[in-house]
């Protein structure tokens, strides 16, 4: 259900501002099925009255009306110190339909903008569109988008540059800052109203055990732990793991300086602004843990409604530590499937350490190395594994290829069976930094075709699709560093 809490401390009636003449850059008929949405031969929805809507220049489209668009107040940590309040500068909830809010980011100021514009550049909106839908279909949680309009209203970045919106979709956009903004203040009835609208929605399972808003918690921390392992296992850095962007439903969310790995760098930062590595891709699973103790602040006032401070505080301590467990079963679950190992035995997470340190130490690219190991034949001679020319440490790497034969030899282990089982989870298109370069340099030239393609190739990332691919390599030597700007 769309965000139900009212009151000022809460939420802000928050009408879009209209942007001239809106035109479509991007739409994802997935999303739209969503909704119930339909749209005609070109992609597009045929009514032009959503393209008004999804501008934020309107606010009903046949059937839908949302008369009440709202922002809310969130707090939180940014780079690992209290920001205070921050809350929906450039996002704009219009409702719900179908179980899922629809918020437009980028649709202008809010009560929360600060200093901000409310905007969002057509840049980093096609990126959020793409990534949102790539991740979907990686079968990773995130929030989803719909549409990209796009308006040739100007927007001041480090140049000057052209707005857009992202409608984007989810069950709630609720995050740990809208926890950590009640616990700031103490404030122990909304918090209490967050977390019964929680359980109520989307975790309906806490409602029957005896410790409901701890079971909450629990589970937020679980699915947070699985999400980071998932992130770990398709090599996605998100690149700004403040607590305000980190969901409360275990969605990925708020894409921002996001990357995906190309050469394996376990210490790889793709946030310019990050100069101490603070969200570099080994650090994530870390993090994701340091804010869920931000959102056990959030908790503590509940749990002392029935327990003393200090038996709340234990409580919330030893759910806590289970995310440690949580995150490591999930990272070494995923990876022996993407080794294409049935069983688990003992060894197996020093056979995926020797093989990370060793990708690392020669920059192997991280996706299509695991795509291609499934072709790799039970019986194969070492000196015939194609992929062992990746590395610069030839002993080493043919060390690891025989006893990684040898494992593979220790279990049921068919060469045809396993080549299936692996390409289920090892993708074969990423949303590579610089393919989403050459669609936003063409969208900045009114050409959104670019946008649609890797939309439908990225939406089938781990079939194999002979007409694409060239989308599938490393990037060429003089891509490798795309620079992708943070403003956004
Ligand atoms: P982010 O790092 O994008 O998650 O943003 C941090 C905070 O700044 C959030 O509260 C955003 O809503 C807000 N914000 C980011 N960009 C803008 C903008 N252009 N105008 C207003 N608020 C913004
Ligand atoms: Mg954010």
């Amino acid at each position: 259900m769309a965000f139900t809490l009212s009151g000022d401390d809460v939420c802000q009636i928050t009408h879009p501002s209209p942007i001239p003449n809106p035109y479509w850059v991007a739409f994802s008929p997935a999303a739209a099925k969503l909704i119930g949405l339909e749209f005609g031969s070109n992609g597009f929805p045929s009514n032009s009255s959503w393209l008004e809507l999804l501008a934020g220049n309107s606010l009903s489209a046949d059937p839908h009306h949302f008369p009440n668009p709202i922002s809310t107040a969130y707090s939180g940590h940014q780079f690992g110190v209290w920001a205070g309040q921050l809350g929906d500068g450039r996002a704009i909830l219009l409702g719900e339909i179908n179980g899922q809010e629809l918020q437009l980011k980028g649709a202008g100021k809010t009560m929360y903008s600060r200093m901000g514009d409310g905007r969002a550049v057509l840049r980093s909106s096609i990126r959020e569109f793409l990534c949102s839908e790539a991740m979907h279909a990686l079968g990773i949680p995130t929030t989803r988008a719909l549409s990209v309009v796009g308006s040739e209203l100007s927007v001041r970045r480090e140049t000057l540059e052209t707005a857009a919106v992202c409608a984007r979709l989810a069950p709630s956009f609720l995050r740990i800052g809208h926890f950590e903004h009640f616990a700031s203040s103490n404030n122990i009835v909304r918090l209490k109203e967050i977390a019964d609208l929680l359980i109520h929605d989307h975790y309906p399972e806490c409602k029957s055990t005896s410790e409901p808003y701890l079971e909450l918690f629990r589970q937020i921390c679980h699915r947070n732990a699985k999400l980071v392992a998932q992130w770990q296992a398709v090599g996605f850095c998100h690149g700004v793991l403040n607590s305000d962007n980190i969901s409360a439903l275990g969605l990925t969310m708020d894409y921002g300086p996001f990357g995906f790995l190309d050469q394996f760098e376990i210490d790889h930062i793709c946030n310019h602004s990050d100069q101490g590595g603070r969200y570099a891709y080994h650090r994530q699973p870390q993090i994701m843990h340091w804010n869920m103790a931000c959102l056990a602040s959030g908790f503590l006032p509940i749990l002392e409604l029935n327990h003393t401070d200090e038996e709340s505080q234990s409580l919330l301590r030893s759910a806590l530590e289970e995310f440690p467990t949580v995150y490591a079963n999930t990272w070494q679950s995923l990876f022996r499937q993407k080794l294409g190992l049935n069983s688990s035995q003992d060894g197996d997470t020093g056979l995926i350490e020797r093989l990370l340190q060793a990708m690392h130490d020669s920059k192997v690219d991280f996706t299509s190395f695991f795509r291609q190991l499934s072709q790799i034949k039970l019986t194969q001679p070492i000196e015939t594994i194609i992929l062992r020319d990746q590395f610069i440490d030839r002993e080493a790497i043919d060390r690891w290829f025989a006893d990684y034969l040898l494992r593979l030899q220790s279990e049921v282990s068919k060469d045809a069976d396993r080549k299936q089982s692996m390409n289920l989870v090892n993708p074969k298109y990423i949303l590579r930094n610089h393919m989403a370069q050459v669609a936003i340099d063409k969208a900045q030239q009114h050409d959104f075709s670019e946008v649609t393609t890797l939309l439908k190739l990225l939406s089938n990332p781990y079939d194999e699709q002979p007409e694409y691919e060239a989308y599938s390599a490393p990037p060429p030597a003089d891509l490798e560093k795309v620079e992708v700007s943070c403003s956004s």
